[in-house]
């Protein structure tokens, strides 16, 4: 016997499958018509433009700190003294991956020995997260611990007690606005908790990945405390590892990586990293200031990405809302910003909601990539990236995801 809302579930997923879509929901890309935005970046410069500001030949060898005018307008954005902010090659990944490396192989500021001489390094992750962040530390062999994530970010009262006692608890991810893949904003309250909690190990730091720091889609620009200049503050200066890019303002291949720190952190960061490069790509920043040129441009560049891609947003929360509102145990997250949606599916069915979208030609992150070692305890956390689809494929897509996931439910009856 099968009830008559397993046998209506499973008739609308064949017919599903019958469609033979092929669509892909998986990465946070900007989609080609965001990419349009800015390549007629790539057409400024040339043979009559390319000295900086202060007559640099930016074709050059050199500056490994980056074009002080780029870093003069990103430095308000992401909350960093300019003499503090460094603009380095096109991926911010790279930033946080060489910057635990060298944490790895050379002792940071305020360090006893470098981590690789540490029997056990660990880094709380925040969950769900970032799997890329998870994926630098599974590399090094940096253990990871999870902490519940909050609407107002990680659950301060865990991380506290965590850090307090524990020292081989060396970091903490965060990804402080519109987080992937939550979309959560952290409050005040915990910036400052972050920013001033006693620590064990004396070489705690925090990676502050604000990878959507303007990335709005709302009328309302999110401010969050600033980080650094609370720990900075509290006595902590040395605590924070600010990062962010321009690979979603931009070109996600072409763009600018950001590194802000302490005078400490940098001079301890470029000394290191002048062992394994000359100096950035000097005319990529250069670039990036003809065509963003002033707080007042950057703002108006991500208003037309909001263009693009508020109405995806909205799509996948109407297409949730009319399938699924008062269903138990299904929730999903209402970002104000950023480039994901959390889907929550009841324990046990985000694996074979994922299954059953891709027997259906749909492509969804695998289920468990918003935890460490791809282990999601409860299977119930599903990252939607709407981004990259034309608007007409994200609801398409939504629809088959929410065929899925009543399929799933009613298989568990
Ligand atoms: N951090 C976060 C939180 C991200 O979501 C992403 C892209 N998905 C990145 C970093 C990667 O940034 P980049 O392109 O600068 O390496």
């Amino acid at each position: 016997m099968t009830t008559p809302g397993l046998e209506d579930a499973r008739t609308a997923y064949e017919k599903l499958r019958a469609e033979g879509m092929k669509l892909d929901l998986t990465r946070g890309k900007p989609s080609a018509e965001q990419l349009d935005l800015a390549t007629p970046m790539l057409s400024l410069l040339g043979a009559a433009d390319f000295r900086a500001a202060d007559g640099t030949d930016t074709r050059n060898y050199g500056g490994l700190h980056g074009l002080p005018e780029l870093r003069a307008l990103f430095a308000p954005f992401l909350q960093v003294p300019v003499e503090q902010l460094v603009a380095s090659g096109n991926s911010s990944l790279e930033v946080m991956h060489d910057t635990l490396v060298h944490a790895m192989l050379s002792p940071l500021p305020g360090a006893e020995r470098r981590w690789a001489d540490e029997e056990r390094v660990v880094f709380l992750a925040p969950v769900p997260g970032y799997d890329r962040h998870f994926s630098v530390c599974e590399r090094l062999g940096i253990e990871m611990v999870t902490v519940p994530m909050t609407a107002d970010g990680p659950d301060m009262a865990v991380v506290e007690e965590l850090v307090a006692t524990d020292p081989t608890i060396k970091g903490i991810w965060c990804v402080p606005k519109y987080s992937n893949p939550t979309g959560a904003v952290y409050s005040d309250e915990t910036v400052r908790r972050l920013a001033s909690m006693p620590t064990a190990a004396p070489d705690f730091r925090i990676i502050w990945d604000n990878a959507y720091t303007v990335h709005h889609l709302t009328d309302d620009e999110v401010e969050i405390a600033d980080l650094l200049a609370l720990a900075t503050e509290a006595g902590n200066a040395n605590r924070p590892f600010v990062i962010g890019s321009t690979s979603k303002i931009t070109l996600a291949g072409a763009g600018v990586a950001f590194l802000g720190a302490s005078a400490e952190n940098i001079d301890w960061w470029l000394r290191l990293t002048s062992k394994r490069t000359i100096g950035p790509d000097k005319t990529n920043h250069l670039r990036h200031v003809r065509f963003l040129r002033d707080a007042d441009g950057l703002r108006e560049h991500m208003r037309k990405h909001r263009e693009i891609i508020a109405p995806k947003f909205a799509a996948v929360d109407e297409v949730l809302t009319r399938e699924f509102a008062g269903t138990p145990g299904v929730e999903w997250s209402k970002p104000v910003g950023g480039y994901f949606v959390t889907l929550t599916v009841p324990e046990g069915t985000a694996t074979e909601i994922v299954r059953l979208a891709k027997e259906a030609g749909l492509a969804l992150t695998p289920a468990g990539a918003t935890h460490p070692y791809g282990e999601d305890p409860q299977d119930s956390t599903i990252r939607l990236a709407p981004t990259f689809p034309v608007l007409a494929e994200v609801r398409k897509a939504m629809e088959g995801v929410a065929v899925c996931v009543r399929l799933a439910l009613a298989e568990r009856g």
